[in-house]
């Protein structure tokens, strides 16, 4: 009896009730680690999602986080904008008036709508080394509906995990083009980019993903001009991994990412 529970606790499973699981159950794109001498790619970890930052960016280099509907509930949003004083002592804390005037917005990269579980959840969403300055049309349209996406697919018995990111320098904001903020404290991304894995919900998720698993991956210029239709931006993991030097899904067995890594989806966009 033992030995058939544990085995069955294992065994990856589809169906059942949607949990809350390991934000980086794909793995951690870029090695990161909680050490602070790894001052462009440091790990931070907090219940809601984890990332890697940059501290002379002034940014997360990625933030990954897993969605299913475990997460969501009817917390308010809490517009508690902060610093993260979570990091490293002596390192530059982004304010929450950090971008003002700039022109960009605060770009949530874990979306305060994926973290309606509480208040508290909701809130650790407002902390700046979970945002970017991103362009108004960028955050408030394509972004928007791709997260509005997602929602969806989380509606329909399904669980996701993301991970958005960013590089290059200099994008163009409703105030014109600028390449960093805040004193040079805050460097504005060129591009900005999100990995979305698809899976029914189930555990043992990273052994699920198969070469037939939806993966959609965008990469979008960071502009005030972009089309607001998301999927104008599709593009395939490979294209992001050699953009960024990352590894995505490395937790994926590695004949499944040569496979699906080199896809680009073409489903549904609503
Ligand atoms: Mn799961
Ligand atoms: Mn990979």
């Amino acid at each position: 009896m033992t030995m058939l529970a544990a085995c069955t606790e294992q065994e990856p499973t589809a169906g059942g009730p949607a949990t809350r699981d390991d934000n980086l159950a794909l793995g951690n794109p870029s090695g990161a680690v909680a050490d602070a001498t790894q001052y462009g790619n440091y790990l931070l970890v907090k219940p809601q999602y984890t990332l890697s930052y940059h501290r002379d960016r002034g940014t997360p280099n990625w933030v990954s986080w897993h969605l299913s509907s475990a997460w969501l509930g009817s917390a308010a949003r809490q517009d508690d904008f902060r610093a993260d004083n979570t990091l490293p002592a002596g390192w530059y804390q982004v304010s929450a008036s950090s971008y003002s005037g700039s022109g960009f917005d605060r770009g949530h990269n874990c979306p305060s709508a994926d973290r309606t579980g509480s208040s508290s959840d909701n809130s650790a969403t407002f902390l700046m080394s979970n945002m970017i300055p991103q362009a108004p049309q960028n955050n408030q349209q394509t972004w928007a509906s791709l997260e509005n996406y997602c929602r969806t697919l989380v509606n329909s018995g399904n669980e996701l995990y993301i991970t958005m990111g960013q590089y290059g320098k200099g994008g163009t904001g409703s105030a014109g083009y600028y390449t960093t903020l805040s004193s040079g404290h805050v460097t504005v991304p060129k591009r900005i980019w999100k990995v979305i894995v698809v899976l029914p919900n189930g555990t043992g998720d990273a052994a699920r993903v198969t070469s037939s698993t939806r993966v959609i991956a965008v990469d979008t210029p960071n502009d005030n001009s972009l089309n607001p239709n998301w999927s104008t931006y599709r593009t395939s993991v490979d294209a992001i991994e050699q953009a960024t030097g990352y590894d995505l899904l490395s937790a994926v067995s590695g004949t499944v990412q040569n496979t699906l890594e080199a896809k680009v989806d073409n489903g549904p966009v609503q």
